[in-house]
């Protein structure tokens, strides 16, 4: 639907009536609201084990947690840092804060100490909740801080071990005011531009999300109670613990926890447990589409593939779709500061919609998109390409301490700008086909060039630096990078990338290093990074 406004914006809605969203919930009321229908039905399985938790029992575990962190003196508003592999104990760790009143901020367990550092001090962490081969990686921060670590396995010495909150007497949570605006989530981005920030996602922003995409006059819009969710992309990253986790839980559906991406495993695992919805990444559906081995599994029981985090391309739709001809695929598309759902397809409602190859889907319900010219601002009519924009009670409340960067995503109207250009088409099918942002995905995960060019520019051999992305079959995109030597200076592209290696995870390592003279950049400093992309 279109509809032009009294000062000429041209604003797009979902195909689909908006529907009443209780936004005024607690994260944890809301997602347990309708728990008596399937209050014994599998919550959770763990994939690694085999063992099944119950929704009573995660539930009752989730307010022991709650307990149990108030008994270690967290309080309303303090950050709590998982540093998690997917596993039971990561959904009752960020249910129990919820209930708690506490913010979970979410980090990538491959990350270097260094890497960890920077976020638990940025957000403030009071306390870490990690697994034992972990812990030497938070074991400075958590000393020089005073902060306390749990382990969910094996805690070493020193260490607490994670049933001090599970062991906890449920009837013992602190009353705990919770307002809609409060934040509950708090996983770090880069966004538009610059360092990772922490992206504040309310209690409002996260029920609000959740019921655009599964709640509503189509009821289970695409998630049924009957449903087996496969949950293999990690919950650190804001697509799993959203449109994974918290949509499956609202709906009563199972919840398979995996660990790590590994194919036969994998296969292994979605024929055993009979897996219904299997949400993936598109590196992860192009090695399943090649995978010589899918003909020797039944994957029948798969009803819908998702995938969201990276741009897909039609090919590689069209590959798998010939494989698994019985399961529908499509795409969405999010970003972690719009909460992060903004389009999802809608092959699934009562009445499926056609799915279009490479298409995105329709903005989510009770929300508005906009397409805007990225030169005048002016907003676009369909089949225009143009920066994409998006309002409504589901994106974040701001960046974390960063005033600044939040006003320039979120201008005075409410109006969140994504930084990816994209279109929307005669049947309100929005198609991504662009990014204006710096920001690089290596099979989805964030690669922000400031964070590297910041680290580049630290070696003492190097003036200057900019951080690029480069396409590649296997993992979308990989950042290389443009480096001026110092004066005299012979350091070689080995030396950079051994340098690099030693300091951030893997995937934000840098694949080419190119010698230049100097950095194009604009008069006020920009580097002109589409400049360095024409350059190879
Ligand atoms: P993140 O905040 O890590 O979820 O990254 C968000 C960014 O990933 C978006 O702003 C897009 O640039 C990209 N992205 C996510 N989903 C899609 C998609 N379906 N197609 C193209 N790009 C996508």
């Amino acid at each position: 639907m279109e509809e032009q406004q009294a000062h000429h914006d041209f604003i797009f809605h979902s195909k689909l009536p908006d529907i009443y969203i209780p936004s005024h919930l607690p994260l944890h009321t809301y997602i347990f609201q309708n728990l008596s229908q399937f209050k014994h039905r599998p919550c959770l399985i763990n994939g690694t084990t085999g063992e099944t938790f119950s929704y009573h029992a995660i539930q009752l575990t989730a307010r022991r947690v709650a307990s149990g962190l108030n008994k270690l003196g967290i309080q309303k508003g303090d950050v709590i840092l998982l540093l998690l592999q997917n596993c039971p104990q990561f959904v009752l760790a960020f249910l129990g804060a919820s209930y708690r009143g506490a913010t979970v901020t979410t980090a990538n367990p491959f990350y270097t100490p260094a890497e960890v550092a920077k976020q638990a001090t940025a957000s403030n962490s009071k306390l870490i909740i990690t697994q034992a081969s972990y812990v030497d990686k938070v074991k400075d921060f958590a000393r020089e801080n005073d902060v306390k670590v749990i382990c969910v396995d094996s805690a070493p010495e020193g260490y607490l071990p994670f049933s001090e909150l599970t062991e906890a007497d449920e009837g013992d949570i602190p009353a705990v005011k919770i307002s809609q605006d409060d934040v509950v989530a708090l996983p770090y981005s880069s966004g538009t531009t610059g360092l990772p920030k922490g992206v504040m996602l309310t209690h409002k922003g996260l029920v609000t999300s959740v019921a655009q995409q599964v709640d509503g006059e189509n009821p289970n819009l695409y998630f049924r109670s009957s449903d087996v969710v496969l949950c293999l992309l990690p919950l650190f990253h804001i697509y799993a613990l959203n449109s994974v986790l918290l949509c499956s839980l609202r709906v009563g559906a199972s919840v398979l926890i995996v660990p790590k991406f590994e194919i036969i495993t994998l296969l292994e695992l979605i024929q055993k447990h009979k897996v219904s919805i299997a949400p993936f990444v598109p590196p992860i559906v192009l090695t399943v589409a090649k995978s010589p081995d899918l003909e020797r599994y039944d994957l029948s029981s798969i009803r819908m593939i998702m995938s969201g985090a990276a741009p897909m391309g039609k090919e590689l739709e069209d590959s798998l779709r010939a494989k698994l001809p019985n399961a529908i695929l499509g795409q969405g598309y999010g970003m972690t500061e719009a909460g992060p759902v903004l389009s999802m397809c809608l092959a699934f409602a009562k009445e499926p919609m056609q799915v279009k190859s490479g298409a995105c889907g329709t903005v989510v319900r009770n929300a508005e998109m906009k397409i805007v010219d990225p030169r005048t601002g002016a907003s676009l009519h369909r089949n225009q390409a143009g920066e994409i924009c998006i309002r409504g009670n589901q994106i974040m409340k701001g960046y974390l301490n960063d005033q600044e960067a939040t006003q320039r995503t979120i201008d005075k109207e409410g109006w969140l700008h994504t930084g990816d250009i994209g279109y929307i088409d005669d049947d309100d099918e929005l198609f991504v086909v662009d990014r204006l942002k710096d920001l690089i995905k290596y099979k989805g995960f964030q690669v922000a060039p400031a964070e590297l060019e910041a680290i580049l520019i630290a070696h003492p051999s190097i003036s200057d630096a900019a951080v690029v992305s480069m396409k590649d079959e296997v993992a979308g995109e990989v950042p290389i990078a443009f480096l001026v030597r110092s004066n005299g200076s012979k350091v070689t592209e080995d030396e950079i990338m051994r340098y690099i290696s030693k300091q951030v995870v893997f995937y934000k390592r840098i694949s080419r290093v190119f010698f230049v003279g100097s950095i194009p950049k604009a008069p006020s400093g920009k580097i002109l990074r589409k400049d360095l992309r024409a350059r190879y």
